[in-house]
């Protein structure tokens, strides 16, 4: 699985065998915008659209999945039902291609920080040196594509938080020919409106791997693990093999939003890559403990000592999480209701629980090489009624 596993894979790329379904020659147009009407009402309701809910390579909406496989932009659409590229273009060879001329395809795309935001998606592109990054914009079908600006330079960019018109970037960057200079964690900031971006925070240590990133009430969370040990000291302590573990350090920490000032320190990290915010709670790990951090008190509680997964969602008042028994290789899905601190088993299943968006809840495949999405509606799911799992249609290979 591409990031479900722990915390180091955000560094793992999954290279995934194209297979090209030769009988399909239609055009297929993925329509982004084909909802209920009674969907169409409540998205016109909502002044702001939701933070972005990232799974790594793929980002959840309230009309399905976006994922990048292999260079190329998916959608899976919840109207019809299909797992399709994006382009629209007559004609278009899509994965025989493999150039810009497809909607979908995008050259050195990163496979982290892209979301679709209104009538736009924005995504980051690799420069040619390896260090360099620019934030891009397109429209819905792949075509007019925009750099929008520069990022700071990184080796590495982990993940993009996308708030209102703002986007968080967390990158790293370490100078290669010097051996002792540490690592730099920067989070860029960029506002898409008026197209303004600054370094919002930035730390150094040797070495970082990150959790993610969830926006609180005014403070913006992220949790890395880094080290206060370089590697030549490593190697100077050969014979303690559990030197680097002893001198590196898990943190949550949480920013003030408008300055990017430290007004949060926990000791812990975000389980599964993920930081889950509901109602004023921050939910997080330490060690196998599952927690949450209360704004309002600013006092921490233990919710459970079973090292539950948390999972993304943009629900008010539930907090999602899946255990996974590595002897019957089950998974229980679990939720957590903030109101009340009663926690609540919904089913037992075999599916990955990936996102609860609005009323939907999107899972994936556990077993196979490659992932296969699939949704629910809450309303069953949370009756333990998961009978009526839709895998979407993969079309296009
Ligand atoms: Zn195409």
């Amino acid at each position: 699985m591409k990031n479900r596993t722990g915390k180091n894979n955000k560094f793992l790329f999954v290279a995934v065998g194209i297979v090209v379904i030769a009988l399909v020659c239609v055009v297929v147009k993925i329509n982004f915008g084909s909802r209920k009407s009674t969907d169409n009402k409540k998205s016109e309701q909502k002044a702001q659209l939701h933070d972005s809910i990232t799974g790594y390579t793929e980002q959840y909406f309230e009309d399905g999945i976006l994922y990048v496989d292999d260079n190329y932009m998916r959608f899976c659409s919840n109207a019809a039902n299909e797992d399709g590229l994006i382009c629209a273009r007559p004609n278009c060879k899509h994965q025989k291609s493999r150039t810009e001329e497809c909607g979908a395809y995008v050259d050195n795309i990163n496979t982290t920080g892209f979301a679709k935001r209104g009538d736009k998606i924005y995504y980051i592109g690799a420069g040619d040196t390896g260090e360099d990054y620019s934030l891009y914009s397109e429209d819905l079908e792949g075509q007019n594509r925009k750099k929008l600006v520069k990022l700071p330079k990184a080796n590495y960019i982990f993940e993009a938080l996308y708030h209102d018109n703002t986007v968080y970037i967390a990158y790293m960057y370490k100078n290669y020919t010097d051996d002792a200079s540490k690592t730099t964690l920067g989070i860029y900031k960029y506002d898409t409106g008026s197209e303004q971006g600054n370094v919002y925070f930035e730390t150094k240590a040797y070495g970082f791997s990150f959790d993610g990133m969830v926006m609180g009430k005014d403070t913006l969370y992220m949790s890395y693990v880094c080290s206060n040990v370089s590697n030549s000291d490593v190697l100077k302590h050969k014979s303690d093999k559990y030197y680097e573990r002893k001198h590196s350090r898990k943190f949550v920490k949480g920013l003030d939003v408008k300055s990017g000032k430290e007004k949060v320190s926990l000791d812990g990290y975000g389980n599964n890559n993920t930081l889950l915010y509901v109602s004023g709670k921050l939910f997080y790990n330490t060690g196998k403990d599952n927690l949450y951090y209360d704004e309002n008190t600013r006092e921490t509680q233990k919710i459970s000592g079973d090292n539950l997964i948390p999972v993304k969602s943009t629900d008010k008042q539930y907090a999602y999480f899946m255990s996974y028994d590595k002897k019957t290789k089950k998974r229980t899905y679990l939720r957590y209701d903030t109101s009340n601190d009663e926690m609540n088993i919904i089913a037992q299943g075999d599916y990955i629980l990936c996102a609860v968006y609005e009323d939907k809840v999107y899972l994936s495949n556990a077993e196979g090489e490659k992932t296969e999405y699939s949704y629910i509606a809450l309303y069953d799911f949370v009756k333990g009624d998961i009978t009526g799992v839709k895998k979407y249609k993969s079309m296009w290979g």
